[in-house]
């Protein structure tokens, strides 16, 4: 029998739900002011107004303290091991293709053990949103600098400053040819949860980074509050080279949507391939005969 790999995206009967209602009762235990609780709750209006059913919602994650997050919503969860909750996500993708598959974590997670995972990912444009909470630390540890750390920085684990230059995520993404890639701020609550949104809809791979302070490591509210900016109005989300140079600016935080175009999914392109190669003509015997002499 041939799998079919692509069905609607939102194929499902949208209900009315309000934010609160799709909570899972566990409390959040993240420590008080943390940004990451301004990225849930941005979150769980996003899914609101999307009005998707809770049970065609999977969100998936690695280790670190934004990592608990699925276990805060009532969804299909799944708290994987570090730096897996990419592969993990694309397996649920393949096998339930009809589900709203979102992965989420942290800097550590996504940028250090789960970094060989991204370009990959973003190649296939996966049918998937990666919301990576970057507080430029490892919280969940006890403050160690992160592959985001700025250079320099002075922490426990390293008294006389950072000796290696932070990869920019953005610049990453956009240089591998990710087909949606934007910027929000848990201090900015309403223009993140339409940019969530907007990579929830977004057909392919979307990154999205939020940038979320750990107040108790490396509090960083203040300073990203005086450097953080809307991208400029006349940027074209379509031009990659606008995107890259926005992304690149090392004095400016943006804020925004960097870049989107369209490309077939991973899915969609397997789906075909699958419907090609279990034809009567494709048959296995026939690819032996073919390929295997
Ligand atoms: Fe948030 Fe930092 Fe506390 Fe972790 S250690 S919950 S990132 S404030």
């Amino acid at each position: 029998m041939v799998m079919t790999l692509e069905p609607p995206k939102f194929s499902y009967e949208p209900v009315n739900l309000t934010p609160n209602e799709y909570k899972s009762g566990v409390p959040p235990i993240w420590c008080p002011g943390c940004g990451d609780y301004g990225v849930l709750a941005s979150f769980l209006k996003a899914i609101s107004e999307l009005h998707i059913p809770r049970e065609q919602l999977a969100i998936v994650s690695g280790i670190g303290c934004s990592s608990r997050f699925p276990a805060f919503v009532e969804a299909y969860g799944f708290h994987g091991t570090h730096g897996r909750a990419l592969p993990i996500a694309a397996g649920i993708k393949m096998a339930r293709p009809d589900l709203v598959v979102v992965t989420v974590g942290g800097d550590g997670d996504a940028f250090s053990i789960g970094m060989g995972h991204i370009p990959h990912a973003i190649r296939r444009n996966m049918d998937l949103t990666y919301i990576v909470m970057d507080n430029e630390i490892y919280g969940l540890t006890k403050g160690q600098p992160s592959p985001t750390s700025p250079l320099g920085l002075e922490k426990k684990a390293s008294p006389f400053g950072t000796v290696e230059r932070p990869i920019n995520p953005l610049q990453l993404a956009i240089a591998c040819g990710a087909t949606w890639v934007a910027r929000g701020f848990s201090s900015k609550p309403k223009d993140l949860g339409e940019l969530i949104k907007a990579a929830i809809q977004h057909k392919g791979f979307s990154l999205l980074q939020v940038m979320s302070p750990c107040v108790t490591f490396y509090d960083t509210y203040d300073h990203w509050k005086s450097i953080t900016q809307p991208l400029p109005a006349d940027h074209n989300p379509h031009d990659r080279l606008s995107a890259l140079k926005y992304a690149m600016d090392d004095k400016t935080l943006y804020l925004g949507l960097f870049y989107q175009e369209e490309g077939e999914t991973y899915d969609a392109s397997y789906s075909a391939m699958r419907a090609r190669v279990t034809k009567p003509d494709y048959g296995v015997r026939e690819i032996i005969g073919k390929y295997m002499r």
